[in-house]
C-alpha cells in the first residue's frame, strides 16, 4: 500500500515510516499540515496517518477540506491521549478511525488493515442502501427521508449490514462484528434485534432471512 504520514514530530514519523516500509508499504512523510494536505490532493494514497496538533494546517481542517474537495482516502486520525473531544471532532471531521499516542506499532498495523479493508464506496460517512439512508458520522439513520431513532447497538448492527449490502451474513459474523467482546450473547439475540430493526425500519422489510444461514439486507428478496 502507499502510505502518507502527516506528522510534525520527526521522531515518530520516522519511526512510523521505517516500520510500515519494514512492512513493505511505500511511504512518504509530510511534517507540516500545508504539505500534507498539498500530498494528499496530488497524489493517490491507500490510506493517511493524520496527526492532529500540526503547524501550518491541523488535522481536522486537512480532513475537512480533502472531504470537501471529494478525496475519501481513508483517513487515521493521530492525537494525545485523553483528548476525547477530539476523538468526536476528528471523526465529524471525516476521519475514519483514530488512534491515541503512544500506541504499539502492532496496533496501528491492525488499524491500517481494517482501513483497508473496507470497500472505497463504503468510506464517505453516508451508507445507502436503496431508499435507506445510514449517517456514521451524525449517527442519523432515515428511510425516505424520514428519520428513524436507533439505539446505539441497534445501529452498529445495521450499519454492518449495510456495510455488506446483498450478501449473507451468518448470525456468528453479526455477533463477532456487532457486540465484539461482550460475553454470552446467544443466536436468539441477533433475531430479537434483526426484529426491532425491521419494527423501526418499516415495510417493504429491507432485511431478508435466508433460512439455515442467517441474514441479507438487500432492495428485492
Ligand atoms: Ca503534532
Amino acid at each position: 500500500m502507499r502510505i502518507l504520514i502527516v506528522e510534525d514530530e520527526h521522531k515518530i514519523a520516522n519511526s512510523i515510516k521505517l516500520g510500515l516500509q519494514q512492512e513493505s508499504h511505500a511511504v512518504d512523510v509530510a511534517y507540516d499540515g500545508t504539505d500534507g494536505f498539498d500530498l494528499a490532493s496530488t497524489e493517490d494514497y491507500d490510506i493517511i496517518l493524520l496527526d492532529l496538533l500540526l503547524p501550518g494546517m491541523d488535522g481536522i481542517t486537512i480532513c475537512k477540506k480533502l472531504r470537501s474537495n471529494n478525496i475519501h482516502t481513508p483517513i487515521l486520525m493521530l492525537t494525545a491521549r485523553g483528548q476525547l473531544t477530539d476523538k468526536v471532532t476528528g471523526l465529524n471531521s471525516g476521519a475514519d478511525d483514530y488512534l491515541t499516542k503512544p500506541f504499539a506499532f502492532e496496533e496501528l498495523l491492525a488499524r491500517i488493515r481494517a482501513l483497508s479493508r473496507r470497500p472505497k464506496h463504503a468510506i464517505g460517512t453516508t451508507l445507502a442502501v436503496g431508499d435507506l439512508s445510514l449517517d456514521t458520522s451524525s449517527f442519523e439513520v432515515r428511510r425516505g427521508g424520514i428519520l428513524i431513532q436507533l439505539s446505539s447497538r441497534e445501529f452498529s448492527l445495521l450499519e454492518y449490514l449495510m456495510r455488506h449490502p446483498n450478501k449473507i451474513l451468518t448470525k456468528d459474523q453479526i455477533i463477532s462484528h456487532v457486540w465484539n467482546y461482550d460475553a454470552d450473547i446467544l443466536p436468539n439475540t441477533v433475531e430479537v434485534y434483526i426484529g426491532y430493526l425491521r419494527n423501526k425500519l418499516g415495510k417493504p422489510t429491507l432485511i431478508n432471512t435466508v433460512r439455515g444461514f442467517g441474514y441479507k439486507l438487500a432492495k428485492k428478496n
